[in-house]
C-alpha cells in the first residue's frame, strides 16, 4: 500500500472512532498522521532543494563551453575559467587551471593541458589505428 493510500484510510478511520466514541484511539492515530505529515513535510522540502540544484546544474551546462581541452563558462558574456575537463567529465566538478607559462595545470587530478599558440581549438593528431583483419574461423 502507498503512503498516500495509507493517509486517505487513516482519515477516514480517524472519523469512524470519533463516530464510535473511540476517542483516545482517535487521537493516537490523529498523532500518527501527524507525524507522517511532517515527515513528508521534509521529504517534500528535501526534493525541492534537489530539483533547485539540478536546474542549477542545467543552467550552468548550458554556459559551459568546451575548447577542445579545457572548459569555459560563458554567462552573460563574461568569460570564466578554463575549467578541467577530466575533473568535470568524471566527477562533475568545476576545478579551476592553474596558468603556467606553457600549459595549464590541474591541481586536483594533476592532469596538464597544453597551451595551443593560435586560438583555444586544438585538432589531436591520433595515430591512426591499424584495423586488424577480422579473425576468420572458416575458410
Ligand atoms: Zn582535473
Amino acid at each position: 500500500m502507498s503512503k498516500k493510500n495509507l493517509h486517505a484510510t487513516n482519515f477516514r478511520k480517524v472519523l469512524e472512532l470519533f463516530n464510535e466514541g473511540r476517542d483516545r484511539e482517535a487521537e493516537s492515530l490523529l498523532r500518527i498522521i501527524q507525524e507522517d505529515y511532517l515527515n513528508m513535510y521534509e521529504e517534500n522540502k528535501e526534493l525541492r532543494s534537489q530539483v533547485k540544484e539540478v536546474a542549477e546544474i542545467l543552467d550552468l551546462a548550458e554556459c559551459m563551453e568546451f575548447d577542445g581541452q579545457k572548459y569555459w563558462i560563458d554567462e552573460d558574456n563574461e568569460k570564466t575559467g578554463p575549467y578541467c575537463q577530466v575533473c568535470y567529465d568524471r566527477d562533475g566538478v568545476l576545478i579551476r587551471l592553474q596558468e603556467r607559462s606553457k600549459h595549464w595545470e590541474c591541481y586536483s587530478c594533476q592532469n596538464l593541458f597544453v597551451k595551443m599558440p593560435t586560438g583555444n581549438f586544438i585538432h589531436k593528431s591520433r595515430p591512426k589505428k591499424e584495423l586488424k583483419p577480422l579473425l576468420r574461423l572458416f575458410s
